[in-house]
């Protein structure tokens, strides 16, 4: 019979097809993906990799594919899916069959239009980005990176280590405060002053200068400064990798909210017997829908739905989602869903090191701690439950 077919080979769909191994499932599975490399890891490439410490990205060594008879095609892209006859078409043509299709596609990087062919100009997602950019990068003295993200924040840091001056350009008022808040960015956007990057916020790049070479050289800003740079990282965020799934009838999120693959609090999308999981899918949790871009996410939904697409019971556990961002000689961490909109109580201060908490009607909804991985670590049953933030102050005064 068909094999399950998991399509993307990054993180979430590696995961989804170790957690069918783990489950007991002794079918056929096959993991599509069209980048060449194995499954590999994301979060070293904005850190150690780019910054030369290390080579291995590496998940799983090839003999675990084999031990566990997971089937990998790689450097095939998938084109399309027809959902009434259960087949996939490959770019190179080919037709598979699958039983139950898994979708973890993943983010593509959002570009500047125009900039492709200026040579020094980069974005980051993949390994080959990673590659080209770390090449480009022994060679430059002047970075400027464009979008004060995650991404945009690590490569700054890492930039910093190498040596390389870095200017840091981003149209919100504070680094990461579409995601942390304006709070919190100011405490983002003093740690990265401090080790020496020119942070530009409330600013924009309207074109990039060329030389004849076709190379960059520099940028011109919203507000009419002018800057030499011989790098340049757009790091603007990324669109989920669904082009794929036009004419499918498989409903995707509206653009404008993120878009993405509809799915539910099991990855169940709008199509018998398709899945969607990662960075990719749109998931419902409790009243809203939202894509989730981080690491320790992919792993658990792939957990969520193999327990359903193997008729399982649903776990009942609450879970507090987590992510971390490592930039110089701190760990941000967040446990729980920090919103900007949210109030943010900052507890606890020292040099770079903060801890604070983010509450929405008086109740706890996330813990982000900057250099405080104990702290942040045992709060998590208090976001497990309704805490009124009121009630922890209280404790910690
Ligand atoms: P991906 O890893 O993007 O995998 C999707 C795969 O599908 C890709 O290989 C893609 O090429 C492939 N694909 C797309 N379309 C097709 C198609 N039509 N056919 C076949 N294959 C296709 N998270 C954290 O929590 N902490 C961090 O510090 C952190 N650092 C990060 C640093 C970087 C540079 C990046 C890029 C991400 C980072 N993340 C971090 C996020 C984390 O890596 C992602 O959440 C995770 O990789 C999501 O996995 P995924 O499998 O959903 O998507």
């Amino acid at each position: 019979s068909a094999p399950i077919v998991i399509v993307g080979a990054g993180l979430a769909g590696l995961r989804t097809a170790e957690e069918l191994r783990r489950a007991g499932y002794e079918g056929g599975v096959l993991l599509v993906g069209d980048e060449a490399r194995p499954p590999y890891d994301r979060p070293p490439l904005s850190k150690q990799f780019v910054r030369g410490e290390t080579d291995d990205t590496t998940l799983r060594p090839p003999e675990f594919f084999t031990e566990k008879n997971i089937e990998l095609r790689l450097g095939t892209a998938v084109a399309r899916v027809d959902t009434a006859a259960r087949t996939l078409t490959l770019a190179d043509g080919d037709t598979i069959a699958y039983d139950q299709l898994v979708i973890a596609t993943g983010l593509r990087p959002r570009r500047l239009p125009g900039v492709e062919e200026v040579t020094g100009v980069h974005v980051l997602r993949a390994h080959d980005d990673a590659e080209s950019l770390r090449a480009d990068l022994a060679a430059a003295q002047r970075a400027l990176i464009v979008g004060a993200g995650f991404i945009g924040c690590e490569l700054a840091a890492s930039f910093r280590a190498a040596g390389k001056d870095v200017t840091l350009v981003e149209p919100q008022p504070a680094p990461l405060a579409s995601v942390l808040g304006e709070q919190i960015g100011g405490y983002v956007a003093r740690m990265h002053r401090d080790h020496g990057v020119d942070l530009r916020c409330g600013v924009g790049v309207d074109t990039l200068r060329v030389d004849v070479d076709g190379h960059v050289r520099g940028a011109l800003l919203s507000d009419g400064s002018d800057i030499d740079a011989d790098l340049v990282v757009i790091g603007i965020g990324s669109v989920p990798a669904t082009d794929w799934l036009a004419g499918s009838g498989i409903e995707l999120a509206d653009p404008t909210a993120g878009g993405g693959v509809l799915a539910d609090e099991l990855g169940r999308t709008s199509a018998e017997g398709v899945w969607a999981v990662g960075d990719v899918a749109a998931w419902r949790y409790g009243d809203i829908r939202k894509r989730v871009e981080h690491w320790t996410s992919a792993g658990e939904q792939a957990k969520l739905v193999v327990t359903a697409l193997l008729g399982g019971a649903a776990p009942t556990a609450a879970r507090v989602p987590y992510f971390w961002s490592d930039q110089y000689d701190v760990k941000i961490q967040a446990l729980g869903t920090p919103h900007p909109a949210d109030e943010v109580t900052v507890v606890s201060e020292d040099g770079h090191k903060f801890l604070a908490y983010y509450s929405r009607d008086g109740i706890l909804t996330a813990v982000l701690g900057a250099g405080m991985t104990a702290q942040v670590m045992k709060l998590r049953a208090k976001l497990a439950a309704p805490t009124p933030v009121a009630d922890l102050l209280a404790a910690t005064s």
